[in-house]
């Protein structure tokens, strides 16, 4: 752990498990209750120079952690595939999308202007400042264990905040390496602290504390909901990103190669464990044979696999928990009459907890897995007929992070953007995110957006000024 610039030890050890070969991949020193109340009171003290710190003397040294993050993008990557399994390829992707989060709040931190208000009389100057919230407790998930911390702490610190983070159990070298970086591009003792351990020690003392200004959080919907209610009793402000369930629309008009090709992009990259994940195939009536015959085919040629092998272009699940879970949906769907077009089962001829890329066709609203996050590789395939009856169905979740629709026409895909219920949409695009864009969802996919200026917004107050004068002005 990382606390106050020093890296801390403590009489306890948990070992890592690579979910690719169920062997160990190393062993971290944990804490709890203690190392967040430490973490927490050294944020505290830090806060006091790095707020007062210029922006632009903050974003040097976020973009110093850039730099430093893509100098060691090697061990980051690996770190990534060993403790969650994604491909080696992809990997080195998030490490440079994390870096980017820090580039652009880097670039940002010198660009937070206030407000001149006009004044009702004018020996008034009226204004809104906008200051650091102070404190901030980070929670972050594994399945993208390094740009979720950049995403969060990038913003924070460029705004001038001070932070305690705690990663997901099952990648905390990802955010050692990162804390790393933290450390060798310059950040002060302080400014940011690494606790890994009890969840729910370190969570109940971010948001018990009233030292701790906000929390940020990255995970299910349901760990979302209980940090809310605690951090209700502070009145602590809270950003949210949490489950979504994307469903994927098609319409007759589309480009079909260039629609099963962002099918298999946004299903099945990371092993579909992603929050913004397609979880439902949405295919009008009229194309749904060719449409699944070509998924089918595409499905097929996936190569799964140790993500360390640079041709794997699907690695395993996390864990046996994620395994299972998929196993019952597609289980469950089959019981309840949906077809398995391809895969449909765990790859049992080997170790690590790999999933078949798995296509289901005859799925209905009914079934679970229509309802329920899959967090797996298994899209799932529905028929309609209308555009009308398809924005309904689409948006009949209470999930509402992203929502994809591909057609060639125009207007129909304005008509899309506009009635579909999601925070994020993409028309014929599989992979609209950027770090100035905000991120986040609507209903209970959450509270809040990252990336962007909104990003920023979301780690400061804003401060009303009147200033009153007998001053003659004019
Ligand atoms: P999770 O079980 O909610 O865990 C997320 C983090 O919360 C982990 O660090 C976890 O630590 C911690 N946590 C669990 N219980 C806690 C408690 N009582 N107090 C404080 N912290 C607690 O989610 P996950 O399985 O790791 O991640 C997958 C979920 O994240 C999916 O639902 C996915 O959609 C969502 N996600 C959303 C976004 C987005 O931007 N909207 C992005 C990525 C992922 P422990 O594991 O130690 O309990």
């Amino acid at each position: 752990m990382y606390i106050n610039g020093k890296w801390i030890e403590t009489n306890q050890k948990e070992t890592i498990i690579n979910p690719a070969t169920e062997e160990a991949v190393g062993e971290v020193y944990i804490g709890g209750q203690k190392e967040a109340e430490e973490a927490i009171q050294s944020a505290h003290q830090a806060f006091k120079t790095w707020r007062a710190l210029s922006g632009n003397e903050r974003g040097k040294i976020l973009l110093n952690i850039a730099a430093e993050l893509l100098k060691a993008q090697t061990p980051i990557a690996e770190a990534i595939t060993n403790e969650m399994g994604k491909p080696i390829a992809d990997a080195r992707r998030e490490v440079v999308s994390a870096a980017a989060y820090l580039e652009w709040y880097g670039e940002e931190a010198k660009r937070v202007y206030g407000e001149v208000l006009p004044a009702l009389d004018t020996a008034k100057q009226l204004m809104v400042l906008r200051q650091p919230v102070g404190v901030i407790g980070a929670i972050t998930p594994w399945n993208f264990p390094v740009s979720m911390i950049t995403r969060k702490l990038g913003p924070a610190l460029a705004a001038g905040c001070t932070a305690v983070l705690k990663p997901a159990p099952s990648t905390p070298q990802c955010a050692i390496e990162v804390f790393k970086c933290f450390e060798r591009g310059g950040l002060p003792a302080g400014a940011a602290n690494l606790v890994i351990g009890d969840a729910e020690a370190i969570g109940k003392e971010m948001t018990s504390n009233p030292i701790v200004k906000k929390i940020t959080f990255t995970g299910s919907t349901n760990v979302g909901k209980l940090l809310m209610r605690n951090a209700a009793e502070n009145v602590q402000k809270v950003s949210m990103e949490l489950g979504g369930h994307a469903p994927f629309i098609i319409f007759d008009d589309a480009d079909l190669d260039d629609a099963v090709a962002s099918v298999i992009g946004t299903k099945f990259k990371n092993a579909g464990q992603t929050c913004i994940s397609t979880n439902r195939v949405y295919v009008q009536e009229s194309i749904k044979d060719e449409f699944s015959k070509r998924l089918a085919e595409a499905v097929g040629e996936l190569k799964v696999g140790n993500g360390m092998e640079e041709d794997t272009d699907m690695g395993p699940l996390v864990n046996e928990a994620a395994l299972l879970k998929v196993e019952q949906q597609v289980i469950k769907a089959a019981e309840s009459g949906a077809t398995v077009v391809t895969g449909g089962s765990r790859l049992e001829d080997t170790k690590g907890y790999f999933y078949a890329p798995t296509v289901l066709a005859g799925t209905t609203d009914e079934m679970t897995i229509a309802k329920e996050e899959t967090f797996g590789p298994v899209a799932p395939i529905f028929t309609f007929q209308t555009e009308e009856e398809v924005v309904e169905r689409a948006n009949n979740t209470q999930y509402g992070l992203m929502g994809y629709c591909f057609t060639n026409d125009i207007g129909r895909g304005m008509r899309m953007m506009h009635q579909l219920d999601y925070g994020m949409v993409g028309i014929n695009d599989p992979a609209p995110i950027v770090p100035h864009a905000p991120f986040g969802g609507m209903k209970e996919s959450g509270i809040g957006r990252e990336g962007g200026t909104s990003g920023l917004h979301e780690f400061m107050e804003e401060k009303f000024v009147s200033i009153r004068t007998n001053a003659k002005l004019f």
